[in-house]
């Protein structure tokens, strides 16, 4: 069993009262390891530390602060053999994905290492010829980090990258059933040289945490990632400082299957989109709005893709699809699968928990695909979070463009047809952040990530990623 300790000031420390929480392991039901509950007072220590590390920081040069992203992201891929399987032991996804989580993470340092020394401001045009204008882009300040199980490395780093490279202090609060791969992050910034104070990790009790963070005028910048019931809670509370917020949340993400699409790529990114993460991605297609036409040969075709993956632990090198993350989590994707079958939906594959021989420890589910669901279902209303592919016959293109806005999120839309043209229509009528056309894969470390609408604001990865971190100041400056 490990037992990781907070980082606060540069220093491993527990919680004041010695308290801990245990991670269990959700494929086999062993702990997984043993990590402080800090709260309210360790929540404050860890702004102390965040602010007296501010002015030291912001003032070291961006290619300096770079070094030490850089020298990040070596480790944490040296360190890929011990983190990866940390991530799989603590939320379950296969240790191939989990391996590329660690590596998506070290390019996302080195993305924003670099960035950060192109923080331009600009020379404005006066008006008027006794004054010169011109900008410059400052660190917010301390900036608060709360981040989800799903991605629990990378997500960290598409935080932490930016904020330092930016000039920011960070403290991070770990999602509770990923802390252990919270703190191996910030064990490697640490050992990378980040000075005391600069990174700041703290695990524990979530509204507590949470609520020390909002009501602390020094910390002005959130930046969370989850669920949208959280973020708007965050968000009235951030109101108090007027802080910066920026909100990455839930998702319900339709993927328009036009009568013109080519059904192998269709099938295929399907497959590899949908199942990954065992569903438990805010961008995974919870909504597949298909030509009626190609309805039962895409049902079928899904069928052979899902009955070829292997459910299991996600040690195993073999396995493709691991448990989820909670017990709640099966529950819901069950409830979801029951209510759409009695409403009429037909079950092609899947439909059921996994409950014997390498399952029984676990909280796994059968990969799903349901067929001729329709819009009264709790499996189109809902974000399902779990591996079912639901799929709803559209008669038009206006119905599949009208039901795929008919949601209050609108993070991450696909879209795919062979027509140039109707793809570049429908991807402006989409009202979601991300749309992916005749492609599944929206992520990328060069590119701005992040939603509209109940999905939340601002946004991740890019440019635009290191701009949520800094303030533009402008300085007008009389010339007599
Ligand atoms: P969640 O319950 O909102 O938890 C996310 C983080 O917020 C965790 O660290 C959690 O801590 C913390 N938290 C919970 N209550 C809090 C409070 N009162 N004050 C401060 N922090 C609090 O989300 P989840 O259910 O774990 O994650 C799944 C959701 O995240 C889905 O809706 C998914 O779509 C969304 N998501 C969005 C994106 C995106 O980029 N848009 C990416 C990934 C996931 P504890 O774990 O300790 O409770």
């Amino acid at each position: 069993m490990i037992h990781r300790q907070m980082l606060v000031g540069g220093h491993w420390v527990d919680a004041l009262g010695g308290a801990t929480f245990e991670r269990h392991n959700p494929a086999t039901g062993q702990v997984v390891g043993a990590v402080p509950l800090g709260g309210a007072k360790e929540a404050r220590h860890a702004v102390d530390a965040a602010t007296d590390a501010l002015p030291g920081w912001r003032s070291t040069p961006a290619r300096d602060r770079a070094r030490i992203l850089h020298r990040a992201a070596e480790l944490l891929l040296q360190r890929s053999d011990e983190i990866a399987p940390l991530i799989t032991q603590e939320e379950g996804k296969p240790i191939t994905a989990a391996r590329k989580e660690v590596a998506a993470a070290a390019e996302l340092l080195t993305w924003y290492a670099e960035e950060g020394r192109r923080a331009y401001g600009q020379w404005i045009p006066d008006p008027v010829s006794d004054r010169r204008l011109l900008t410059i882009r400052q660190p917010v300040g301390v900036a608060a980090a709360i981040t989800p199980w799903n991605v629990p490395v990378s997500m960290i780093a598409r935080k932490v990258g930016p904020a330092l490279a930016a000039g920011c202090t960070v403290v991070v609060k770990p999602a509770e059933q990923t802390p252990l791969s919270g703190l191996a992050v910030a064990e490697v910034l640490h050992e990378a040289g980040a000075p005391a104070g600069v990174v700041n990790v703290i695990t524990g009790d979530a509204p507590e945490i949470g609520q020390a963070l909002l009501a602390d005028e020094r910390v002005r910048k959130i930046s969370f990632t989850g669920s949208t019931e959280v973020g708007r809670l965050l968000m009235r509370g951030a109101a108090a400082h007027v802080k910066r917020v920026s909100l990455e949340l839930g998702g319900s993400a339709p993927f328009l299957v036009l009568d013109d699409a080519d059904l192998d790529l269709v099938a295929r990114d399907l497959a590899s989109t949908k199942f990954r993460n065992a569903g438990q991605a805010c961008v995974s297609p919870n909504r597949v709005l298909v030509a009626r036409p190609f309805m039962a040969e895409l049902a079928d075709r899904l069928a052979d893709a899902v009955a070829a993956l292997r459910v299991g632990n996600g040690l195993d090198e073999a396995t493709d699809v691991g448990p989820l993350v909670e017990p709640a989590g099966v529950d819901k994707v069950e409830a979801h699968v029951k209510d759409a079958l009695a409403k009429g939906a037909r079950g092609v594959v899947g439909g059921r928990r996994l409950t014997d021989g390498p399952h029984a420890a676990g909280h796994f589910y059968a990969p799903t695909v349901l067929a001729d669901v329709t819009l009264d279902m709790l499996v189109t209303q809902e974000e399902t979070f779990g591996p079912v592919a639901a799929l709803i016959p559209v008669d038009d293109l206006e119905q599949a463009i009208a039901q795929a806005n008919d949601t209050p999120f609108g993070l991450a839309a696909y879209l795919y047809t062979r027509d140039i043209s109707r793809a570049v229509r429908v991807a402006e009528a989409l009202e979601f952040g991300m749309v992916g056309v005749n492609d599944s894969r929206i992520a990328a470390v060069e590119a701005p990530f992040g939603g509209v609408k109940s999905s939340g604001i601002g946004r991740e990865g890019g440019h635009e990623g290191l701009d949520e971190f800094l303030e533009t100041k402008l300085i007008a400056l009389g010339v007599h």
